[in-house]
This record gives structure tokens, sequence and C-alpha cells, in this order.
């Protein structure tokens, strides 16, 4: 039984989780070689994510942790015994919490194997992409949401990852035991924006989704975990993803888009959202 992906560009793929519909993403070599980005949050839905991988004749390299909050540093065997990497700080933030998130993972999504919790691995100081034989995914480290927290970009696709930085159903979520948690926040989005610019990013990958969005779509809706119907797969022609501007990159046709995704739209959202991102973390600060 596999798990249901979405492409967003080429080599790019989505999977969306049942707890808080966040996003999985897979960047795909031509060789077929995965980086597993954030593999899911239950039992269930990791392991149909390693049978969806092998089901398509592709093979686990490597795997990414944007930060080392509980529910992105879940694994399987299924999924291999490969390097899972993050951010130094990511690392070394994750042994500090690793009971805490244990307990938090056993509550949430129990029966992980312990194990393989947060077994990540600190990237060199000076890297400045994933190391992997694939498409490069450059690290974009900062300290907002949580510490060490990196966004990945895709600059031959043209995808930014933003990991738990961007959302459309979330407020900023601040690193609150942070000494400055809306100054973090902020940098990070500059650290964002700028390469959104540099890299000419056209899609972006949010920590989570509207389930609302997904369920009113164009073209249907779609089932946020396993499935062992190809045609589901081969009807999944959605982006989940925001594309940020157009671009001959853009999977969707223009007769799927929808207001909410439309460029223009979420590039006027993010500034909106850049501008604004004081007002809703000085409420939670409160
Ligand atoms: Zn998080």
């Amino acid at each position: 039984m596999g798990r249901e992906l979405t492409q967003v560009a080429p080599g790019v793929w989505t999977a969306t989780a049942e707890i808080w519909t966040s996003l999985t993403t897979l960047v795909v070599a031509d060789d077929g070689a995965c980086l597993v980005v954030d593999p899911g949050i239950t039992v269930a839905e990791v392991e149909c994510l390693a049978d969806e991988i092998r089901d398509r004749g592709w093979h686990v390299e490597a795997a990414f942790a944007t930060h080392a909050h509980w529910d992105h540093v879940l694994w399987s065997a299924r999924l291999g015994d490969v390097p899972r990497w993050a951010t130094p700080a990511a690392a070394a933030a994750q042994q500090r919490s690793r009971d805490a998130d244990l307990a938090k993972a056993d509550a949430a999504a129990p029966g992980h194997d312990r194990e393989l919790f947060g077994r990540i691995t600190a990237l060199p100081d000076d890297a400045v992409a994933v190391p992997w034989s694939g498409p490069r995914a450059l690290v974009v480290g900062h300290h907002a949401h949580a510490p060490g927290h990196a966004a990945l970009v895709l600059p031959d696709s043209g995808v930014l990852v933003a990991g738990d930085m961007l959302s459309d159903i979330e407020i900023p979520l601040l690193d609150v035991d942070a000494a400055d948690p809306v100054g973090d926040y902020r940098d990070g989005l500059h650290r964002l924006e700028a390469a959104v610019t540099q890299h000419a990013i056209t899609a972006v990958v949010p920590g989570t989704v509207m389930s609302a969005a997904r369920a009113s779509w164009p073209g249907g809706s779609w089932s946020t975990g396993c499935t062992s119907a190809p045609s589901s797969r081969a009807s999944t022609r959605r982006t989940l993803a925001w594309p940020i501007r157009g671009s001959a990159r853009r999977t969707r046709s223009s007769s799927e888009r929808s207001p909410r995704t439309d460029g223009p739209a979420v590039a006027a959202g993010l500034r909106s959202f850049h501008g604004t991102c004081r007002e809703p973390a000085v409420r939670r600060l409160r």
C-alpha cells in the first residue's frame, strides 16, 4: 500500500499528513534516488511513503529534517538506513528534548520505532547543501520557529521547501523559548524572501496546508493517507504548493488556478504575512 503523492515541480513531490495536514517533500533524482524531507507523522503514513517509493522504483538515499520538533524526526525501517540530516543547531536541540519529544510522539502518533526516533545527524558547520547525489538542496538556516530551523531551496526546480515557517492555516509559530522570538522570525522571513529572489523560486511548499482548500481544489478531492489504487495517483494533478509567480515550471494549467494560489495573490499574501507577523506574535507572547 502506497502513499498518495502530488508532483509540484519536476522531480519534486509532496504528501500530506493526517495530523495538521503537514507536508512531506520528496526530491527525486533522475536515477530514482530520493531525498526525503520531513517524512510524515503516523506510523502508517511513514511506512506507506516507503512503500510508495519502492513501488515507483525509487530508493531513499538521504533525508532532511527541517527542524527538530518531534513530528519532523520520525522514521521507518522501511525507508532504510540512510543519513538523516539537520542543521547542527537542530541536531543539538533534538538531543536536549529527546525524552519529552518521544512522549509527544507516543501520545499523538503511537507505535513508532523508538530507536529510529530522532536519529538525525548534524550537517557540517560549513555545509551549504544537503549531501546527496541528486539535485541541489541548498540549506537556508535560521532560528525562527525552532532552533536551527532550515528551509531548503531546490534551485533546479524553482521550489522553496519552507518547513514550519509558512502556512495558510497557522499563525506564525514562534520559538518562545528564544531570547528574541519575534526578531528571529523576522530574520527567518527575510532569509526566505532573499532566497526566493536569488534563486527565482516559483513555488513554495509550506509546512501545513488548509484542508478545506484541498477539499475544494478544482478537479476534486483526495485523501491524505495511504492508497492502493493506482488510478487515484494518476488522477492527482493538483499542485500541493504555492506557485508564487507565473512560470513555465508551473505544473497546473491555467484552468486549474484558484484565487488563493494564483501568483499575485500569493505574492501579496507573503508580503502581508511578512508585514504583520509581529502582531500575532505579540499576541501569542502576552
Ligand atoms: Zn515545528
